[in-house]
């Protein structure tokens, strides 16, 4: 009989966040077994203590792997590895596992490679997101000549919404060809680099990544107060931005709200050392929900560790969609506790339960399993605690791992 960790196991991902920047973006030639490593090298370098992991030593690199493998950035690598090549991620198979990586790709083309590691993580649907944004080339790049078919995109323009040099203005103008002399002219070109990133028509959200820049506490200044720091800034004349900031972070919500797009936010922790993580408390956006009741908001990385207070975001916002991308493999074991308390609180069509959130191919195989053992493991819990039946139990996995995705960004 089939249980429903099989179930899950067969069950497609619609992956709500990924970073992939596209077919033509890759060079194989001197692909090799840190390729996995991803989010671990931030756990390796937290280890060490000392930043610069490229000129570590193989020898070096699995002194430090021991501190790591045990943490949910390591414990991905090992089961992309496994489940990829059936081989322990160790310093004894270095040269079997850059041999099999070397005939991976030398038998596919990149869209080959791209259709066969989503097929190995089971994914069927995805938002990407590829930073940075500000170089239109890259917006141009949106469409399924460089991605498979199933790709949808967010734009994200964070750079733009704390805009603190001339200079960045007047690349702007020099990348739309056009004169931006007032704040009005600025939103027309916030404007036309979301519809130049949609021009193949493949968006569905704008993301907003501002946490890493700032928090996230938007006050509604005045349009005089706005105009007055946009002047302060071409002109460089002292003063705050933040009423230029929070303007134009309105001004974002008004363009997703005209052209029907999910706003994606991150909350919660941040990726990488010495940031100040108390940037992403999600509790500061609750006025923006209520601002905006017919604005759809995707709550990235389970606001970890604010993750409780999401779930109460969730179950009070018909407006919030509440989303585990990412969160798996920072804190795989409080995610299972998480996702079990959300389900209890939170109607289930309003949980997303995956999103591989990384910048290289080859790790998603390892985050979509192990996002995948532990909703198990959830499921399990609630099946043998007599709450749910089998076929409750199927219901819920169903709507999390894709169909709510596939309603928010069809
Ligand atoms: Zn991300």
């Amino acid at each position: 009989m089939e249980t429903i960790r099989d179930f899950i196991q067969k069950e497609p991902f619609f992956e709500t966040h990924n970073h992939q920047y596209g077919y033509s973006a890759h060079d194989w030639s001197s692909i090799n077994y840190r390729e996995f490593r991803e989010y671990a090298a931030i756990d390796m370098m937290v280890a060490a203590g000392v930043e610069g992991f490229d000129c570590l030593s193989d020898e070096k690199f699995f002194q430090l792997w021991q501190f790591v493998r045990t943490t949910g950035y390591g414990q991905a690598v090992e089961l992309g590895v496994k489940k990829l090549f059936n081989l322990d991620y160790t310093l004894e198979n270095i040269a079997l596992i850059n041999q099999k990586l070397h005939e991976f790709v030398a038998n596919r083309t990149n869209a080959e490679i791209y259709a066969e590691i989503f097929s190995l993580a089971n994914i069927t649907g995805c938002v990407n997101d590829i930073v940075p944004i500000a170089d239109l080339s890259i917006t141009l790049r949106m469409n399924h000549e460089e991605f498979p078919d199933f790709f949808r995109f967010a734009v994200r323009l964070e750079e733009l919404q704390v805009v603190d040099n001339p200079k960045e203005i007047h690349d702007i103008e020099a990348q739309l060809n056009c004169s931006i002399t007032s704040l009005s002219d600025l939103e027309r070109a916030v404007e036309k680099l979301i519809d130049r990133g949609n021009s193949a028509g493949n968006v569905r959200a704008l993301k907003i990544g501002l946490a890493y820049r700032r928090s996230l506490d938007f006050d509604v200044p005045t349009l005089a107060d706005a105009e007055k720091a946009f002047s302060n800034l071409m002109s460089g004349k002292k003063g705050s931005l933040k009423p230029l900031h929070d303007h134009l972070f309105h001004h974002y919500m008004r363009c997703a709200l005209e052209r029907n797009l999910v706003v994606q936010i991150h909350t919660g922790y941040l990726n990488g050392t010495y940031s100040d993580i108390r940037q992403g408390n999600p509790e500061r956006l609750i006025p923006i929900f209520m601002q905006y009741p017919k604005l759809k908001f995707d709550l990235f990385h389970a606001g970890w560790p604010w993750s409780e207070l999401l779930g109460a975001i969730g179950k009070h916002f018909p407006n919030v969609w509440i989303d585990m991308c990412w969160a798996w493999t920072m804190n795989p074991i409080q995610m299972e506790r998480i996702l079990d308390e959300w389900l209890s609180a939170v109607p289930n069509n309003k949980i997303l339960a995956y999103g591989s959130d990384t910048l290289s191919l080859f790790p998603v195989i390892g985050y979509a399993q192990q996002a995948r053992n532990g909703i198990a493991n959830t499921l399990e819990k609630k099946i043998s605690r007599g709450e749910y039946s089998k076929q409750t139990a199927q219901f819920v996995v169903s709507r999390i791992m894709h169909e709510n995705a596939w309603e928010l960004y069809e």
